[in-house]
């Protein structure tokens, strides 16, 4: 039984990496334009294919034998399929060990190329908005990275960036980047004093928030639940003052959570960026 996928790229036609939606394209527009050149949502090597079932279901799966072709990581690679696939893809993750300056180097680095490409699309396209995502690694070439046990190497481990509208439950137990516009901050605070806060995302189809437990303020980059609820109480007014389009990229475990839908569970103050501007200085006031 092939995985049922709502999006893929296409490549088609001057296509370069669109996302496209199984359910706007038809058997017909299939056959003519997209065969051949549909690659996979997340890593975009393997390629894919789009079935049509006579009841209008609608899916992309991967193309025949091409599932090896898939990115090492890729929830979609033929080798984490099933339980024990599952496992596996869990496995490769714990081991991609960055060290939280590099990951916030990386998210910086993402950043600023997501909002070029937008300018550069807004300036294209004045009346589109922008649909350009990417999942390219950023390889910092002689960078060297330090992992979490103070281990120097240069080969830097892949650190995966998703757009939050491409965030499935085919993502549980992957660790990513995931970028996204803020819909609504939600602040929750325990009698016991703990807190803990949602930055819920603008996605077309599943729900997606970032997620701070307790362990981000309890990080030995963070001062505590005070300034914790401070760089909140920020956030929620910037997105709330509704000037612009606020978006966060942040890096953590993708989990499932039963009313909540999908959470990127962010440990550390260095592993987000909202508004392009880091936890840092939006407690410093520059917002
Ligand atoms: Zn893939």
């Amino acid at each position: 039984m092939p995985q049922k996928i709502m999006y893929a790229y296409s490549n088609a036609d001057g296509d370069q990496n669109k996302p496209i939606c199984c359910n706007d394209i038809d058997k017909n527009e299939y056959e003519t334009k997209y065969k051949g050149h549909l690659t996979c949502i997340k890593c975009s090597k393997a390629r894919m294919k789009y079935t049509e079932r006579k009841n209008e279901v609608k899916f992309f799966s991967t193309w025949n034998k091409e599932g090896h072709l898939h990115d090492e990581g890729c929830p979609y690679n033929v080798i984490y399929k099933g339980k024990r696939g599952r496992a596996k893809l869990k496995a490769f993750y714990e081991n991609v060990r960055l060290d939280d300056d590099t990951i916030l180097r990386r998210l910086k680095w993402k950043m600023s190329t997501l909002l070029n490409e937008y300018k550069e699309e807004a300036m294209k396209h004045p009346h589109q908005g922008s649909s350009k995502v990417e999942t390219t690694e950023f390889a910092e070439v002689g960078v060297p990275v330090v992992d979490e046990n103070g281990n120097e190497s240069r080969k830097s481990p892949a650190l995966r960036y998703d757009d939050a509208n491409y965030i499935t439950r085919d993502d549980v137990g992957c660790k990513k980047s995931v970028y996204g516009v803020i819909d609504n901050v939600q602040l929750i605070k325990e009698k016991n004093g703990a807190a803990y806060a949602y930055f819920n995302l603008k996605t077309r189809m599943s729900v997606v928030n970032v997620y701070l437990p307790e362990a981000f303020y309890e990080n030995e980059d963070a001062n505590g639940v005070e300034e914790f609820e401070k760089f909140v109480g920020s956030v929620k007014r910037m997105v709330e003052s509704n000037k612009k389009n606020i978006m966060v990229i942040a890096y953590g475990d993708i989990r499932a959570k039963k009313k909540m839908g999908l959470n990127i569970n962010v440990i550390s103050p260095k592993r987000i960026l909202v508004d392009n501007k880091t936890y840092f200085s939006i407690l410093n006031g520059i917002v």
